[in-house]
């Protein structure tokens, strides 16, 4: 068996083997197989597919090329979620803290930007300290000590998916449902929570651009879950604008924290609460959405799941201080207030667009390896089905310079559009799938 013959197989459209998928998998690992047949490999299995039996097959060679945890044994109500990738999606931060303090625990692996999309662990490095690089053994001692742990993938937590996350990233092949399904998956696996919420993002602003095709990768990932004995549920949910209103690493979480606090936007405190319930019923400690949503609403107003959000930050050496007071949170030195030129009602505000402008002022990575800047981003004052006069506030654009903000305002205006009659803002939840 050699590299070479199983991308020549994959980019000629065939089904690998176990054995094959295997073999490049552990050749990658031990350095036999370099980056650039990765690559290819990637670009093959992006072109042409994989089946559901390859997949799967990917999913545990990537879950095993590190340790596997057992976390139900040390916390029987663990829960993970994972979001397929968005922009301006914070909504570990709310609801990693959230669903802690109702009594489950959260054992998760979260991956950092990808592409335009932003990532949990990039956010939270703006706490200065966080540290997500946790030995599987720390990894372990943090869930039965606080009941909370969001690491990174390591040496020794799916080493595969560090390398195929940042190859993808750089190589155009994020956006395949097998690379995806595996890559989250695998993480999922490895940790072993028995209970998975998959928010599966779909529109202008996800990899998946319409239903059919965020459906399709919620049921390859359900199913995957079910596979491998685990109870998980799918949330479609949109993506067509940015969630909530802040794009960029410390602007979310300053976002998170108001959130946390009962005075985050409407529209993603909802889907946070959607989240959480999701994982309350699966785990029984709801038997209806109503009572999930009053139970959890309660535990953000009593400050309990603010607490949680505290004990996560110090227990992976983060400073938790800008909890109380936001100003210590990375700053930008230049903040520019956009404008709008039109009157009118906003009909489109195209996540991508937000998205790419905020990883062009430096929030996201254009290289593997890149670092982000934590201070930059982008605060929208005005979304879809807002009216807004000519003048009137549409975003707060924070740079590193005058020149960044100016051309992100330049980008930023395309992003828009606006309507003369009154529009109806996307629904947040397209479906929920079991
Ligand atoms: N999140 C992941 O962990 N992997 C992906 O491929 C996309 C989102």
């Amino acid at each position: 068996m050699n590299a070479l013959d199983i991308i020549a197989k994959k980019r000629d459209g065939l089904a690998l083997s176990e054995e094959e998928i295997e073999f490049f998998v552990h050749g990658l690992m031990d350095g036999e197989i370099p980056d650039y047949q990765a690559a290819a490999w990637l670009m093959a299995i992006y072109l042409r597919d994989m089946n559901t039996e390859e997949t799967k097959h990917l999913t545990y060679a990537m879950a095993h090329s590190g340790r596997t945890l057992d976390v139900e044994r040390i916390a029987p109500l663990a829960v993970d979620k994972h979001s397929t990738g968005g922009v301006g999606d914070k909504t570990t931060l709310v609801v990693a803290p959230l669903v802690v303090s109702a009594g489950l625990a959260v054992a998760k692996i979260s991956g950092r930007g990808l592409g335009f999309t932003g990532g949990t662990l990039d956010k939270l490095e703006s706490f200065p300290g966080f540290t997500s690089d946790l030995s599987a053994a720390r990894f372990l001692e943090n869930l039965a000590q606080h009941r909370i742990v969001v690491a990174g993938q390591t040496p020794d937590l799916v080493p595969a998916d560090g390398k195929l996350y940042a190859l993808r990233d750089v190589t155009a092949t994020v956006g395949s449902y097998p690379l995806i399904a595996s890559s989250i998956m695998s993480k999922k696996l490895a940790v072993g929570a028995k209970v998975i919420v998959l928010d599966v993002k779909v529109g202008k602003g996800a990899f998946m651009k319409t239903d059919d095709e965020a459906l399709e990768l919620a049921r390859i990932m359900i199913d995957l879950a079910k596979s491998l004995d685990k109870n998980a549920a799918g949330v479609i949910s949109d993506m067509n604008q940015p969630l909530g209103r802040a794009v960029g690493n410390a602007l979310e979480v300053k976002e998170a924290i108001d959130t946390l606090k009962g005075r985050g936007p409407a529209d993603f405190a909802s889907h946070c609460l959607t989240v959480a319930s999701q994982m309350l019923l699966l785990t029984g400690k709801a038997q209806s959405e109503e009572e999930a949503r009053s139970k959890l609403e309660g535990l953000l107003n009593s400050g309990e799941a603010l607490g949680q959000l505290e004990v996560l930050v110090r227990a992976q050496e983060g400073d938790p201080a800008p909890i109380a007071n936001q100003a210590l949170l990375p700053q930008a030195p230049v903040a520019r207030t956009v404008v709008s030129p039109e009157e009118g009602y906003i009909s489109q505000l195209d996540a991508l667009a937000v998205g790419l402008t905020a990883t062009d002022l430096g929030a996201g990575r254009k290289r593997k390896g890149d670092p982000v800047d934590h201070a930059v981003g982008i605060v929208l004052h005005r979304k879809i089905g807002d009216h807004v006069k000519r003048g009137e506030e549409l975003c707060t654009i924070h740079a590193r310079s005058s020149e960044d903000a100016e051309r992100a305002e330049a980008s930023l205006l395309e992003a828009y559009a606006w309507e003369k009659h009154p529009i109806e803002p996307p629904p947040l939840v397209h479906r929920i799938v079991h």
